[in-house]
C-alpha cells in the first residue's frame, strides 16, 4: 500500500521536476503528509535518487535551506541579551517565493501541505532550538525571533511582563505622570531609545527608569489606581499601581521589598500574570489643607461633620452622575481662616472641586457657607477595596 503510494508520488514528481527544478526541502514538502513522513529533506533526497535527477537551484526557494545557517547565527545575535525559555520564529520571505510556491502547489493540485513559510520557519526552530536548548512554544513564547530574508536580519521581541506595586512619595513638587518625549510624543524613537520620555522626574518616570535599568525594557505602561498632585505627598503604603513593561531583556529577577528609585520608593513589587481589567473600586485616607476667605466660626467647621457616612453626588461634564461616600471626617483649625480635614472617602473624588466647585453637592465651601481653596492635599493611606 505505502509502496504503491510511493510510485505514484514518484510519478507526480517526475512530471513536476520536467518542469522545474527544486530542492530536497521543497520537493518533500509537497509528498511527506501524504507519506505521513515527517523529513522533508529525506524525502526529497530519496525522490531526486529514485529517479536520477539533480537539483540545482530550487525554482521555489533558491536553496535558501543551505544558508539558514546565518541566519541561526543572527537569531543568536538578536537573541543574545534576553532571558528567555521559550521562543517562536517568525520569517518575512520575498512575496515571489510565496508567488512560485502557490503556483507550483495549484499547478499539480497539491492541498493540504505546508507552505514554504511554514517549512521554513519549522527548520530554523528545530535548529535554532538544537543550538540554544531552547524550547519552542507556539502559544505563548517568552521571545519571538523574526527573521526577514529580504533584509537579512533578524529582530527579537519579548513577550511583556506585568507587574503590582505601590508607590510612596515623601517628598512635594514631583508629579504623577512624565512628561512624554518632544520628538515621538511618546511612541518612542531613536533619541529617547525608545522609551518614549526622556526625563526621569516624575512618579511615572521614576518607577519607568527602575523598570529600564533593571529589566531593560523598552517601555513601561503604568496604570494607575488614582492620582495626586504635584504638591501632595503620598504616605502609608503607598499608592497601588499596575505596570506593562514591553520587550523586557530580563524575565526573572529577585525583587527586593523595597526599591528606591529617585525620589519615590517603590514596594511590594511583584509580577502578576496580566493586568486587572475594568474599574478597580478603592478609598483614600487624605488630609485637605484648607484656606477660607473670612475667618472661620468653630460651629460652622462642625457642619462638616454631617459629611460622615454621607455621599457626595459628582456631576461630569459629559452629564454623568456618580456618587462617593465620605467613611470619616476629622477637621482642625489652624488659624483663624484655614483647617485641615481629614477624610477617609471613596476613592476618585476631584478634591479640589470637593472644596469649591459647583459640580460636586455638597462641596465644603457651601457647608461652612464661606469661599475656601483647597491649598493642598496628602494621602495617608490608599486601599484597595
Ligand atoms: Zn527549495
Ligand atoms: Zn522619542
Amino acid at each position: 500500500m505505502e509502496q504503491d503510494k510511493f510510485a505514484s508520488v514518484l510519478v507526480v514528481s517526475k512530471k513536476i521536476l520536467s518542469e522545474y527544478d527544486l530542492c530536497d526541502n521543497c520537493l518533500g514538502r509537497l509528498f511527506a503528509k501524504k507519506l505521513r513522513l515527517s523529513s522533508y529533506k529525506l524525502l526529497g533526497k530519496k525522490i531526486h535518487k529514485k529517479l536520477g535527477i539533480q537539483n540545482k537551484k530550487c525554482h521555489i526557494c533558491k536553496n535558501v535551506f543551505d544558508t539558514l545557517h546565518y541566519y541561526i547565527e543572527k537569531m543568536q545575535d538578536s537573541s543574545s541579551q534576553y532571558q528567555y525559555k521559550t521562543f517562536l520564529v517568525g520569517a518575512k520571505l520575498r512575496p515571489s517565493v510565496l508567488d512560485r510556491d502557490d503556483h507550483i502547489r495549484s499547478q499539480f493540485k497539491l492541498r493540504g501541505i505546508d507552505g514554504i513559510k511554514t517549512s521554513i520557519t519549522r527548520e530554523l526552530a528545530k535548529q535554532f532550538s538544537r543550538k540554544t536548548n531552547k524550547r519552542q512554544n507556539q502559544a505563548e513564547p517568552d521571545l519571538t525571533l523574526t527573521v526577514d530574508f529580504k533584509t537579512e536580519s533578524c529582530e527579537a521581541h519579548s513577550k511583556s511582563l506585568y507587574f503590582s506595586g505601590r508607590y510612596t512619595k515623601p517628598t512635594r513638587d514631583i508629579a504623577q505622570k512624565q512628561k512624554p518625549c518632544s520628538n515621538c510624543l511618546g511612541k518612542g524613537c531613536v533619541s529617547c531609545h525608545r522609551h518614549g520620555m526622556t526625563e526621569f522626574d516624575s512618579v511615572e518616570g521614576m518607577i519607568c527608569k527602575y523598570f529600564f535599568d533593571k529589566f531593560g525594557a523598552a517601555q513601561a505602561k503604568i496604570t494607575w489606581i488614582g492620582g495626586e498632585d504635584t504638591t501632595s505627598l503620598v504616605l502609608g503604603k503607598g499608592r497601588p499601581f499596575f505596570a506593562k513593561l514591553l520587550n523586557p531583556k530580563k524575565r526573572k529577577l529577585v525583587l527586593p521589598k523595597t526599591i528606591s528609585s529617585g525620589k519615590i520608593k517603590i514596594h511590594n513589587l511583584k509580577q502578576i500574570p496580566k493586568i486587572p481589567q475594568g474599574p478597580i473600586q478603592f478609598l483614600s485616607k487624605v488630609t485637605l489643607y484648607i484656606t477660607a476667605e473670612n475667618p472661620i466660626a468653630p460651629e460652622s467647621l462642625a457642619k462638616l461633620d454631617g459629611l460622615a457616612g454621607n455621599t457626595v453626588a459628582i456631576y461630569e461634564k459629559s452629564g454623568k452622575r456618580s456618587e462617593k461616600k465620605i467613611h470619616s471626617v476629622k477637621h482642625a483649625l489652624t488659624s483663624p481662616n484655614s483647617f485641615t480635614l481629614e477624610m477617609t472617602l471613596d476613592g476618585g473624588v476631584p478634591l479640589k472641586h470637593f472644596v469649591y466647585g459647583d459640580n460636586i453637592f455638597p462641596n465644603v465651601s457651601d457647608l461652612i457657607s464661606i469661599k475656601c481653596a483647597l491649598e493642598k492635599f496628602d494621602f495617608d493611606q490608599i486601599q484597595i477595596r
